[in-house]
C-alpha cells in the first residue's frame, strides 16, 4: 500500500500481522509448502473445474436462469470436447454448490439453481461456529443490521415502500399467524424485506444469511419444545410489533423506527433464545 495505512485507516507497520487478517493470511500461503501444493492444485487447472467454472460464469450472469434446463450430456460432451466422466465431476462441483439440481434416470438432466444466500449462510455458520460465536451474538448482530437499515428506510422512505411493508403484513396475517414454525419463517420475509428496501444489495445479502442461520437455529430449539409439550408464541406479539413500525416508517420519525425495532430484535431473541442457547456456541451441523 503505497499512503503507508492499512485498510482500516491505522499506520502501517514493519510486519502488518493483525490477527486473522488477510494479511496474515497471505503471509501463511507463501510459506514453501503451502506453494509447492498450491502448484499442484492452481498452475495445473483440471478441465471438470474449467467447466464447472463456465458453467457457474453462466448462472452468475443469469444467462442461465432458474429452473432452466442444461443440454443433454451428450450435447454437453460434444461442445466442451470432454469425456462423460469429465462432465459428471463438473456436474457434481456446481451440484455440491446448489447451483445446479440433477434428476436421474431417462427424463433426467441438470435444472439450474440460481443462488439464494442459503450455500453462504451455511458456509457462513459454520465460519461462525467453527470461531466459536454464540448465537445471542447472531441475534444481536442483526439487530446492528436491521436497526441502521430501518433508519435508512425512514428517510429515503415513499409510497410504494409503505404499501409493499403493508401488503407484506397482511400476508403473514392470512398466511400462517395460528403457526409456530411457519410463522417464523414468514415472519423473516418481513424482516427481510425492511433490508431490501434500503436498496443494498450488500446489506440485504448479509441480512438474509444472518436470518438464514438464525432460522436454522429457531428450528432445533422450537423442534425441541413442541416435542415437549410447549408451543413457543410470541406470533401475535410480533406481528403487532411489525404493524407498528411500518406506522413509524409511515410518520417519518426515524429515531422512535429504530428504537422500536431494536426492541422488537431483543423481545424476539429473548423468546427465541434458553439461557443456555444465549451463551452456548452456535450449532449448526447437529449430532
Ligand atoms: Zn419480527
Amino acid at each position: 500500500m503505497k499512503s503507508g495505512r492499512n485498510a482500516l485507516g491505522g499506520e502501517m507497520t514493519e510486519e502488518p500481522v493483525v490477527s486473522g487478517s488477510f494479511q496474515e493470511l497471505a503471509l501463511k500461503r507463501t510459506a514453501p509448502e503451502i506453494d509447492d501444493l498450491a502448484a499442484d492444485h492452481v498452475n495445473v487447472p483440471k478441465a471438470a473445474s474449467v467447466i464447472a467454472h463456465k458453467l457457474r460464469a453462466q448462472i452468475i450472469r443469469g444467462e442461465l436462469g432458474e429452473e432452466d434446463t442444461l443440454p443433454s450430456e451428450a450435447v454437453l460432451v460434444d461442445r466442451f470436447n470432454v469425456s462423460r466422466q469429465t462432465l459428471r465431476e463438473a456436474f457434481r462441483v456446481l451440484e455440491s454448490e446448489n447451483l445446479i439440481a440433477i434428476r436421474r434416470g431417462s427424463r433426467g438432466g441438470a435444472k439450474v439453481l440460481v443462488p439464494d444466500g442459503e450455500m453462504a449462510a451455511l458456509h457462513v455458520g459454520f465460519l461462525l461456529e467453527f470461531r466459536g460465536a454464540t448465537l445471542l451474538d447472531v441475534y444481536n448482530t442483526r439487530e446492528m443490521v436491521e436497526a441502521g437499515a430501518v433508519r435508512m428506510v425512514v428517510e429515503n422512505r415513499d409510497r410504494a415502500d409503505i404499501a409493499a411493508l403493508r401488503q407484506r403484513q397482511s400476508e403473514l396475517e392470512d398466511l400462517s399467524l395460528p403457526e409456530p414454525m411457519r410463522f417464523a419463517h414468514n415472519s423473516l420475509t418481513f424482516h427481510q424485506l425492511i433490508v431490501e428496501l434500503t436498496r443494498s444489495h450488500t446489506l440485504a445479502v448479509f441480512d438474509g444469511v444472518i436470518n438464514r442461520i438464525i432460522m436454522h437455529a429457531y428450528e432445533s430449539v422450537t423442534r425441541e419444545l413442541i416435542q415437549k409439550g410447549t408451543i413457543p408464541s410470541r406470533n401475535a406479539a410480533s406481528h403487532h410489533d411489525h404493524g407498528e413500525l411500518i406506522q413509524l416508517i409511515e410518520e417519518g420519525d426515524a429515531e422512535a423506527a429504530e428504537r422500536h425495532w431494536r426492541e422488537h430484535c431483543r423481545a424476539s431473541a429473548d423468546a427465541s433464545l434458553s439461557e443456555d442457547a444465549r451463551t452456548s456456541v452456535l450449532e449448526l451441523l447437529g449430532d
